[in-house]
């Protein structure tokens, strides 16, 4: 029997080193050391020897299951090791390659801008108001003071539609009416934001759309002092508590008086230089106490009450903080502009 056990032994170790994959192995573990092995039959016949033999013969089949047990491991191990420096070798990796980048993306400089213009006026207690980017030829105009044919119609090359009547804003100011119309005869802080389109030559200063931003307070008691202290208070929160701010008289069909304001050259703080040409000041926008006729087409009394209004183009904002020198950039798209913001 102790031949027979060193025959199993043989064999099996033999057998073991052609199996080449684990699907071979596991056929080889089912011949050798499965239920129906000659060496588990063997054990079963262990009863049947004499005494004396048994407990040598046992041993040595104890010795055998043992040997080809650490072999069927040890073999199974190089096999896994060897297919793993297989794919390592076929499927390389190479860790320190740098990943493909994913493109972030950001806000539109015309809206970082926007943003930052209401995020101040907000925190000076106004609301945003949104109005329609077409209407008809009496909010564009004719409630805010300038009746058909009257010649300011000439300061806003306006797009006409193919309705009758209806034109593209050519500026915010008509959203002035909706929201005193709304709101009548309630105290109002709005600010109204959004697209406006002129009829215009395209230059490096003009396009034919561009965001404005209008700012309007009605109530009792307003003064153009109180329109002096918001846009005031509005550059420094918006450029720095140091800036100075000016005005100069001028003229608007829906304000009385009226005025243009200027802030202090961002670039070259009031000492002069090309981009404000050499007068240390920026033309920022218009503004003005809101015309009596403008209050009463609103719906106030303007025997009571009494509003200020101003304007500005936000991309502008953008341009003198920038120095951007090209209003065209801000819609033509081009990424080697846009992500410089
Ligand atoms: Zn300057």
């Amino acid at each position: 029997m102790l031949s027979e056990l060193d025959q199993i032994l043989q064999k099996a170790l033999q057998e073991l080193e052609t199996a080449k994959d684990e699907s071979s192995l596991e056929s080889w573990r089912i011949a050798h050391l499965g239920r129906s092995a000659s060496l588990m039959l063997l054990f079963d016949q262990l009863g049947k020897i004499n005494k004396e033999e048994r407990p040598v013969v046992g041993r040595r089949a104890n010795e055998v299951k043992q040997t080809l047990e650490a072999a069927f491991t040890k073999r199974i191990e190089s096999l896994r090791q060897s297919t793993l420096q297989r794919s390592l070798q076929t499927e390389r990796l190479d860790v320190t390659l740098p990943g493909r980048s994913l493109p972030l993306g950001r806000l539109h400089p015309a809206t970082i801008s926007m943003r930052a213009v209401i995020r101040a006026f907000g925190d000076m207690g106004f609301q945003v108001y949104r109005s329609p980017e077409a209407e008809t030829d009496d909010y564009n105009f004719g409630l805010l003071n300038m009746p058909p044919h009257h010649p300011a119609r000439d300061m806003w090359d306006t797009f006409y539609t193919s309705m009758p009547n209806v034109s593209l804003r050519p500026h915010t100011s008509p959203g002035q009416i909706h929201v005193m119309r709304q709101y009548a005869t309630e105290p109002i802080r709005a600010i109204l934001p959004g697209v406006c389109y002129r009829y215009e030559q395209i230059s490096t200063r003009k396009e034919t759309q561009f965001n404005q931003l209008e700012v309007l307070a009605v109530g009792k008691n307003i003064t153009l002092a109180d329109l002096k202290g918001t846009v005031s208070d509005f550059a420094r929160r918006l450029l720095g508590q140091n800036i100075r701010t000016r005005f100069r008289a001028s003229h608007f069909p829906f304000t009385e008086p009226s005025a243009e304001y200027d802030f202090e050259c961002l670039l070259c703080q009031g000492k002069g230089c090309s981009v404000c040409a050499y007068t240390g000041w920026l033309e920022i926008g218009g503004c003005g106490m809101v015309h009596p006729i403008v209050l009463q087409n609103g719906g106030y009394d303007p025997g009571k009450f009494s509003g200020f209004a101003a304007g500005l183009g936000t991309e502008r904002i953008m341009m003198l903080k920038h120095r951007i020198e090209d209003i065209r950039n801000f819609w033509a798209n081009d990424m080697r502009f846009l992500e410089q913001f």
